[in-house]
């Protein structure tokens, strides 16, 4: 996943020093697609180092500290600029090491030719794209597609003896397949954004008082007082210099295919993704959840949504089934990631919540979660509710359809075997995408210790979004990959499910 972020001061009559706080205020908004690590890279003419980048581990509070007034000088004075880009991380692929941290940097002595950038996304022809340069004897440091993209996007520039930021681009495409949004920088103070031609992942732009910016989240425009954003389209790049931006397009959009996930739980709530707010549609799910239920609500019903991606969801479908939606669940919002990382099953979920008895007690819960991945949390989830939390009954209520089959464009589910789906399947029925039946229902409620378990259908999915189902990617859910290099992959992936391998398919 992770999210990217640009922004262009100049022409906007702000200070230099701003700089660091607006990118710093911009990464808060994108928390949500990553926290493994931030990082931002700054332009400055002045400095030695045209192009400087100050990044490291964890979140972007644990990473930046600038509530500690010597580091908040120190940073935003040694990083002050007209331009920026920034990242956070989410792995989807290599380790949780400081060494994959971004943006990452391409050194150069010809100013042009060197770069630093952050993506988001993932590329499924990695394993591929690495015998390649290994071939032509690259060293690679870090077992990263971004360290791939990176030498890819270096070669455009070789033996080129002018600036052409668009050409070099619209190589990317005949290379790739995949997810791929790129924020990029060089020392010649040119910011480059760009969406894949897919628009598999968000990417917004906007300008106020002379000040230009774009990010995977619109609520991080938002928060530097852009207020209008709007969405790049796919196969668009934007060039900032000076103090002026131009929308290009470098590749040909052939196929929409953006994420049905960022809507469903993996967006800002308060941001809008081509268009359509995020809130919006997790309010409409839950509507449209509840024209499938099959219980009636009586004075002891109570919807609990599980905190905080499937509240929206949560209040629209106890509207309707008219029971009250109820915190029964109190998310832990100051537990750091690498505790609950640390922790067994059971412990996460209780790191990360906090049980709200005189709610629960022997009441009918009607839990709603905005997806079922791997099971682990919910499952968890409706055993406390029952044994510590002393609910009658629970009745588990998904806002998203089944995942049924692996992400390869940057959510990290890549294998069937961790999914609670895939494990209620025959092969055969993995492979010849078979509809989600009763069968596999009951199975997946079984597990859950659930009451009962009504999931989403893929029409109300659709029309929750409000896009048409050909501009959606919902390859997880039905097994049809928007790119050649999906259904290369999910072979490869029923084949480790087979063999009960775990590995990550495209690495
Ligand atoms: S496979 Fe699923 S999670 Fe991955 S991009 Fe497509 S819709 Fe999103």
């Amino acid at each position: 996943m992770c999210g990217i972020a640009a922004i262009n001061l100049e022409g906007s009559g702000r200070k230099k020093t701003e700089l660091v706080g607006l990118l710093y205020k911009m990464l808060l908004q994108e928390q949500n697609r990553g926290q493994l690590s931030a990082g931002i890279t700054t332009y400055d003419k002045e400095r030695a180092r045209l192009i400087d980048t100050y990044k490291g581990l964890g979140s972007v509070n644990e990473v930046f500290k600038l509530s500690h007034n010597a580091q908040r000088k120190a940073i935003t004075n040694r990083y002050a600029g007209s331009k920026g880009i920034g990242h956070v991380r989410y792995a989807t692929s290599g380790i949780e090491s400081d060494d994959y941290a971004q943006p990452f940097e391409k050194h150069h002595g010809r100013t042009w030719k060197w770069f630093c950038f952050g993506f988001n996304g993932n590329i499924a022809n990695f394993a591929e794209l690495k015998k390649k340069l290994e071939g032509d004897n690259y060293h690679l440091v870090r077992n990263t597609d971004t360290e791939i993209l990176m030498h890819f996007i270096a070669k455009q520039f070789m033996g080129s003896k002018k600036r052409d930021l668009v050409g070099a681009f619209s190589a990317l495409p005949e290379i790739f397949d995949g997810s791929y949004n790129i924020s990029y920088i060089n020392a010649d103070g040119q910011i480059v954004v760009l969406r894949d031609p897919t628009g598999n992942r968000p990417l917004e732009y906007g300008n106020s008082d002379g000040m230009f910016a774009a990010a995977s989240e619109s609520a991080s425009l938002n928060t530097i007082g852009i207020e209008k954003s709007k969405a790049l389209q796919p196969g668009e790049m934007i060039i900032a210099e000076n103090n002026s931006f131009e929308v290009k397009r470098y590749a040909k959009c052939e196929r929409k295919a953006h994420c049905m996930f960022e809507w469903v739980y993996f967006a800002n709530v308060a941001s809008q993704i081509d268009g359509i707010g995020v809130y919006d549609v997790r309010w409409r799910l839950g509507k449209e959840l509840a024209k499938k239920e099959t219980e009636k609500a009586d004075s002891n019903t109570i919807v609990v949504g599980v905190p905080d991606t499937a509240k929206p969801a949560a209040d629209s479908f106890a509207l309707e089934l008219g029971a009250p939606s109820q915190e029964g669940l109190i998310r832990n919002r100051y537990v750091g990631r690498t505790f609950i990382e640390g922790s067994n099953r059971s412990e996460k979920v209780r790191d990360k919540f906090i049980l709200n008895k005189s709610v629960l007690k022997g009441k009918r819960v009607f839990l709603v979660e905005d997806s079922i991945v791997r099971g682990t949390t919910t499952q968890t989830l409706v055993e406390e509710i029952k044994s510590i939390g002393k609910a009658r009954e629970v009745h588990v209520r998904v806002s998203c359809p089944p995942i049924r089959y692996p992400c390869f464009y940057g959510i990290d589910m890549s294998t069937l075997l961790e999914l609670a789906a895939p494990n209620c399947s025959t092969l055969e029925e993995i492979s010849s995408k078979a509809a989600f039946s009763e069968k596999h229902n009951e199975c997946i409620r079984k597990r859950m210790c659930a009451d009962s378990l009504i999931y989403q259908g893929i029409d109300g999915l659709v029309n929750g979004i409000g896009l048409g189902k050909k501009d959606l990617c919902m390859a997880c859910l039905n097994g049809q990959y928007p790119t050649p290099y999906g259904e290369k992959l999910l072979e490869k992936a029923i084949e480790n499910f087979k063999a009960g391998k775990t590995t990550r398919t495209y690495e």
